[in-house]
């Protein structure tokens, strides 16, 4: 009778479904495993936050999160670290020399949450605006001392336990040094050319790659992405019936940062606060899931020097062409987000993360 009352109070309260609230109250006693959604705005600190939330009207998704903490973004030689090495932090947990990938300072690889998930029976994906061998989703399935080594990046993703994938860098895969087409050579992968196709694809392994080298920037003319193909890749992933673990990547954000244009960086934040979104909407429908919303460092130094509240419009003024070290901020929800409150290290958010895999 006890548990039939704290049912109801849980349905009444949070306003959830009869199936949610079981899917809820099971994972709590981990009967469900949890899935785990990771988004990375690469190069996005406060001030590149506050800036996108003006010029959206003053509105985020990122509000909607309950717990909030910060991470310290130093790679083992550099208070400034680069993608890499962040990367590295988060997806295995342990810190690096920057440029390497998936390996200690003395070239030893590890094992990263996507690996170890997949091990563990789970499913994976991967949605990033930029090339899928860059550093950053390099770091989820590659073990390489440079992250310049896009080749073999290329090799090791294909060999790779990882399930669905939506990217750019076609040609890491297709025109290559050794004259191999990795897109022959994964058979169980079926490779589309639309969203559409993705998601009519019924094949147990589907990429897409949305461009043969880099993809465009939003204002160069790309069409928006990222809240779309997240749609797109958590309805496969739900639809296998396994727990999952999910990298997605505002990659462009840093780019803009690096170009010190406001306009540049500030579309990719929004592009990613949309994405943000359709995570929280997920996650809304499937308690048993943590997201956690995070950057791997901060770049171009950006302060908002002025701003007519009226007009919500930054001045800017950006104090580097690079990264800063600046800390950054981590959003979490769900199943495990206390975890996330507080100030930790980057590897802290690996080791966070493993705590609900089962
Ligand atoms: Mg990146
Ligand atoms: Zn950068």
């Amino acid at each position: 009778m006890r548990t039939f009352f704290f049912s109801i109070n849980l349905l009444v309260s949070f306003n959830l479904s009869f199936s949610q609230s079981i899917k809820l109250e099971l994972s709590k006693k981990n009967k469900v495993p949890t899935n785990i959604i990771l988004m990375i705005a690469d190069g996005a600190g406060l001030s590149q936050i506050t800036a996108s939330m003006y010029k959206n009207e003053n509105n985020l998704n990122l509000e909607d999160f309950d717990v909030v903490g910060l991470q310290k973004t130093h790679s083992v030689n550099s208070l400034i670290t680069d993608s890499a090495a962040s990367g590295t932090a988060m997806a295995c947990g342990v810190k690096t020399l920057n440029g390497a990938i998936g390996m200690d300072t003395e070239s030893k690889p590890y094992e990263s949450i996507l690996k170890i998930c997949e091990k563990k029976g789970y499913n994976s994906g991967m949605i990033v605006t930029s090339s899928i061998v860059h550093a950053t989703p390099a770091s989820f399935y590659a073990n390489v001392s440079s992250r310049a080594k896009y080749n073999e990046i290329a090799y090791q993703l294909s060999k790779s336990e990882v399930d669905f994938f939506i990217g750019g860098g076609e040609k890491y895969f297709t025109r290559r040094n050794d004259k191999r087409n990795l897109i022959y050579e994964m058979k169980d992968w079926e490779f589309v050319n639309s969203l559409d196709q993705f998601d009519s694809s019924t094949s147990k392994k589907v990429g897409y790659f949305i461009s043969y080298e880099e993809p465009l920037s939003l204002i160069q003319g790309r069409k928006p992405l990222l809240d779309i193909g997240l749609n797109s890749i958590l309805k496969k992933l739900n639809s296998r019936n396994k727990p999952f673990f999910l990298l997605v990547e505002g990659s462009q954000i840093d780019w803009g940062g690096h170009d010190n244009d406001l306009e540049y960086l500030t579309s990719e934040y929004i592009e990613f606060d949309r994405a943000i979104g359709v995570a929280l909407k997920f996650v809304d429908e499937n308690p048993n899931t943590l997201l956690i919303v995070t950057a791997d460092h901060e770049t171009g130094g950006l302060g908002i020097t002025s701003s007519k509240v009226e007009k919500l419009n930054s001045k800017v003024k950006f104090s580097t062409k690079g990264h800063t070290a600046s800390m950054v901020p981590v959003f979490s929800i769900g199943i495990g987000s206390k975890e996330f409150s507080g100030i930790y290290d980057n590897t802290e958010i690996f080791n966070k993360m493993i705590l609900q895999v089962k």
